[in-house]
């Protein structure tokens, strides 16, 4: 791997020599986080080169790209710069620069997923407009300008009252909770978002001036999740449904962040059906190749109601590295080169998921995931993957470790006795 430097233009490896992978193209990944890096292990087993572009020198994906540019995926000049170097273009997060996504596309720079795709999932907003018009059952929405269209949404929809932001949002940051219409003005200023500073600062959803929509709360007893290929052929492919657990933050009272992932998701074949349906129909609406994540909440009269869509790898498809008979990583780098797509169905009987979420600040954080890892090392079909972040900071996906097995009592038991403190009681 060459090293990365700091500057922009990072002296580009030219490919005089002839590639002999499984496809000569070149991928471009806007963003070199832990998607991007593990897009970079998957395209390694096929000799498919890829590059990143992440203005992070020592970003996750640098140690294993074919090469890095080090610069922001949010700004024209370089992303037009990086798509100079890429056969074909994709994206590891959604929060990239659209109108430059277009303005290459009508230059004939192939991106895969489409720059609509993106432009569309990348406001949260626009996506339920979407969505809703293609007949997707989601929950009631409307967009909210100031104090008295929230109260009036408030009173629409009831509260608890669900308000977030339409753009720049993941694992929660950008969602507030207004559990009555006294809440609201702090909701929307981001008081009651989080105790912690920098997160405050960062992610509050700081006033209506930065766009803001509410949608009625959705009181699920499950929330599933399914990926969805689609490859340049338009043909489609969806792996198991899977449940989502979210861990429960104290301070906002409410489940934001990505814990824990069941897979298959113990469901019923009618719900498992009418998810991987919905799932499937919003994909459709969609341009473009690639793998996309679709959220959906599971109501306890049995209704499947879409949450949200990634349009790239998901945290709820990392278990199909060790339980699918293709990864999801496998499965994007196929689709957006072209190849036959992968077998999405899972090769063990039942997997969990479990992320490494920085539980501290610095050393004494390390120090409690490596703690963990450890114990992991020990667990029968369990895998370890550390994304070899620099900083390590609370609630930061680090990590995560699957374990698969025979069977979801199985890989539970071995999850549980991972999780238990040293030295407790062995039940
Ligand atoms: P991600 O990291 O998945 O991109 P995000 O920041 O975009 O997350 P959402 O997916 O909108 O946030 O919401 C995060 C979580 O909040 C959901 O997974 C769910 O647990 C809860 N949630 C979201 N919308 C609602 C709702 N309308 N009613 C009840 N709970 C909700
Ligand atoms: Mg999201
Ligand atoms: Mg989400």
């Amino acid at each position: 791997c060459q090293a990365s430097t700091d500057t922009h233009d990072t002296s580009f490896r030219k490919d005089d020599l002839p590639v002999h992978g499984v496809s000569e193209v070149i991928v471009g990944v806007l963003g070199g986080g832990q998607l991007g890096r593990m897009l970079c292990q998957a395209a390694s087993e096929m000799a498919i080169k890829v590059i990143v572009l992440d203005p992070l020198t020592n970003c996750p994906a640098s140690a294993i790209a074919y090469d890095h540019m080090v610069g922001s995926f949010d700004d024209s000049a370089t992303v037009q710069e990086f798509a100079k170097r890429c056969g074909v273009l994709t994206v590891e997060i959604e929060h990239v620069d659209a109108a430059t996504m277009e303005k290459l596309e009508q230059q004939g720079v192939d991106c895969q997923p489409k720059a609509s795709t993106i432009r569309i999932i990348q406001d949260k907003y626009l996506q339920k407009v979407h969505f809703s018009r293609h007949g997707i059952p989601l929950p009631d929405f409307m967009q909210i300008d100031d104090l008295e269209g929230a109260k009036r949404a408030g009173d629409l929809f009831g509260y608890p009252l669900m308000l977030k932001s339409k753009r720049l949002a993941y694992d929660g940051r950008g969602n507030a909770v207004a559990k009555s219409e006294g809440e609201l003005s702090s909701a929307v200023n981001g008081e009651m978002f989080t105790t912690e500073a920098q997160l405050l600062r960062e992610f509050a959803l700081g006033g209506f001036d930065r766009g803001l929509y509410v949608e009625k709360w959705t009181p699920f007893v499950k929330e599933l999740a399914v990926i969805v290929a689609r490859g340049r052929d338009n043909s489609i492919s969806c792996y198991p449904a899977v449940e989502t657990i979210h861990k429960y933050d104290i301070e906002s009272c409410r489940e934001n962040i990505c814990d824990v992932v069941k897979a298959p998701a113990d469901i019923p074949w009618k719900i498992r059906k009418l998810a991987t349906d919905a799932a499937h129909k919003a994909v459709s609406s969609l341009e473009g190749a690639g793998v996309f994540a679709v959220e959906l909440f599971l109501t306890k009269d049995g209704q499947i109601l879409l949450n949200e869509v990634a349009p790239r790898p998901h945290n709820s498809g990392h278990h199909t590295i060790e339980s699918c008979y293709t990864s999801q990583f496998e499965q994007h780098l196929r689709a957006v080169l072209g190849l036959p797509l992968g077998d999405p169905s899972m090769k063990t009987p039942a997997a969990i998921m479990y992320n490494l979420l920085g539980e501290d600040e610095g050393e004494p954080g390390f120090h409690l995931a490596h703690q963990l890892i450890g114990r992991a090392l020990n667990i029968q079909g369990a895998s370890v993957h550390w994304y070899d972040k620099p900083e390590m900071r609370k609630q930061r996906k680090m990590g995560h470790i699957t374990i698969a097995g025979p069977s979801m009592g199985i890989v539970e038991a071995q999850l549980k006795s991972m999780l238990k403190e040293e030295g407790s009681e062995s039940q």
